[in-house]
């Protein structure tokens, strides 16, 4: 898949439109506790300011549900930005009022506007085309930078795209480096190829996992999903997580899996817990004696070297979803142990987004793994096979 490229724009002295993800996680006090996805936007940013260029930049932040809530507002972005950029951030005071309007119609060449929080707009969700269409009147070229909300159809993503022609708009460096890492990953992967899936629910993970199946040499599962398969193989899971409606696909996947060959790991000890609680009473018990009322919320010792030796050979690992409930330092071994374990082999190492790029942070081995996504939702339905709504318009079309 070859997508419109910023370097093929004639984007000299000309407005240009960005869309990032500055969707970052505040601390309870506001301040930014992981700048990642504001640093993954630098290099388009700053190629379009090389380019004598006068930008806008646009993004959401959290769910402020189409009000103005200053909770929301993107002025920690911009301070944050403006420390990286080492240069002036103007940030508007709205997204699509008459005065923010003006301010992006006045712009200067080398100076950068940021729009307030995009979905302030109740249009944006809605992927309203009036609110495309007043968002696309603010400068001639569009560029969709925020990989990490592709795969929505918002007005800011996917509506805009429609009123710029081919010449006039593009993936920024960061959307086409993710879609590329993807793509070569899912297509041509070095072998053996294995995923690690983890997390809370199979529901959240089930056309990834199926989509896998036929790609990879091994799946290693781990967190609360673990427990479906467990349980659907006559398990005893105590109160631990599970979905009991997808028991059924569970067992297909297995069956695809021994039918492709894939080898297919499930945990063979946990760390139980009677209740969901940093606080609680917890021991590590094989999984067939999980005890009646207890909770699986780790995967244990066992499993874990059993992990590390099927990981042994393999040189793509594909990581998705933390192996226990890594938020709470009680049942954080198993992630941290396999996140240890990952970051040190010579494979290629690619990480998921979300929760398990926010677990190999904490841990400090983010620099050592060979690609952190900055989607998690997008980059899972990547590996669903989907093309992203924010994709499909950036795409070259064949002659
Ligand atoms: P997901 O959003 O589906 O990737 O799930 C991530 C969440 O799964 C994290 O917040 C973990 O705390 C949670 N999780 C992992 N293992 C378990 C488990 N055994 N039981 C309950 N929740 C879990």
């Amino acid at each position: 898949m070859e997508l419109l490229n910023i370097k093929n724009l004639n984007l000299r002295d000309k407005k240009v439109f960005i869309r990032c993800d500055f969707n970052v996680p505040m601390d309870e006090f506001g301040n930014i506790s992981d700048d990642r996805r504001i640093r993954s936007a630098v290099a388009t940013i700053n190629y379009c300011l090389d380019q004598d260029c006068a930008v806008i930049l646009a993004s959401h932040l959290g769910r402020p549900k189409g009000e103005v809530n200053e909770k929301y507002s993107l002025a920690p972005v911009a301070r944050r930005l403006q420390q990286l950029l080492k240069r002036h951030v103007e940030l508007a005071s709205g997204v699509v009022d008459d005065a923010t309007l003006k301010q992006a119609a006045d712009l200067p060449r080398h100076e950068i506007l940021l729009l307030e929080n995009i979905r302030f707009e109740i249009g944006e969700t809605k992927n309203d085309a009036a609110l495309s269409e007043k968002l696309a009147s603010m400068a001639e070229f569009y560029v969709n930078d925020a990989f990490g909300v592709s795969h929505r159809a918002h007005a800011s993503v996917e509506g805009i795209t429609k009123f710029f022609d081919d010449e006039h708009k593009a993936a920024g460096f960061l959307l086409e480096r993710e879609i590329k890492f993807f793509g070569k990953l899912i297509n041509e992967p070095v072998r053996p190829f294995a995923a690690i899936v983890g997390g809370s629910k199979v529901s959240g993970k089930l056309e990834a996992l199926v989509n896998l199946l036929p790609k990879v040499d091994k799946v290693f599962i781990g967190g609360g999903m673990a427990f479906t398969f467990l349980k659907q193989l006559g398990y005893d899971i105590g109160a631990s997580l599970v979905e009991d409606e997808l028991l059924g696909e569970a067992q297909k996947i297995m069956d695809e899996a021994k039918k492709l060959g894939v080898k297919f790991y499930l945990p063979v000890d946990v760390v139980a817990a009677d209740k969901f609680a940093e606080d609680a009473v917890s021991k590590i018990v094989t999984a067939q004696e999980i005890p009646n009322g207890w909770m699986g919320l780790d995967i244990g010792p066992a499993t874990v070297r059993l992990y590390r030796e099927g990981l042994g050979d393999v040189q793509t690992v594909l990581w998705n979803g933390p192996m226990g409930v890594y938020e709470m330092e009680k049942f954080a071994r198993g992630s941290t142990k396999i996140a240890h374990f990952v970051a040190d082999s010579y494979a290629t190492t690619v990480v998921g987004g979300g929760d398990t790029a926010d677990l190999v942070q904490r841990i400090n081995v983010d620099e050592e793994m060979t690609f952190i996504s900055t989607g998690g939702g997008a980059s899972l339905e990547l590996l669903e096979g989907k093309i992203l709504p924010g994709v499909a318009q950036l795409i070259i079309k064949p002659e």
